[in-house]
């Protein structure tokens, strides 16, 4: 899936982002992304 870099694609993850404390992080298989503010967390 080429646009796989948006939060709320497929399910969404029960852990927020750190900075945005409101928005969800995605997650993929590699890595946790915010679709917000694009802070992301290598697994
Ligand atoms: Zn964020």
């Amino acid at each position: 899936m080429a646009r796989g870099d948006y939060y709320e694609d497929g399910e969404l993850s029960k852990d927020r982002c750190p900075r945005c404390e409101d928005a969800f992080l995605a997650d993929h298989s590699d890595r946790q992304h915010c679709g917000r503010c694009g802070y992301t967390e290598w697994k």
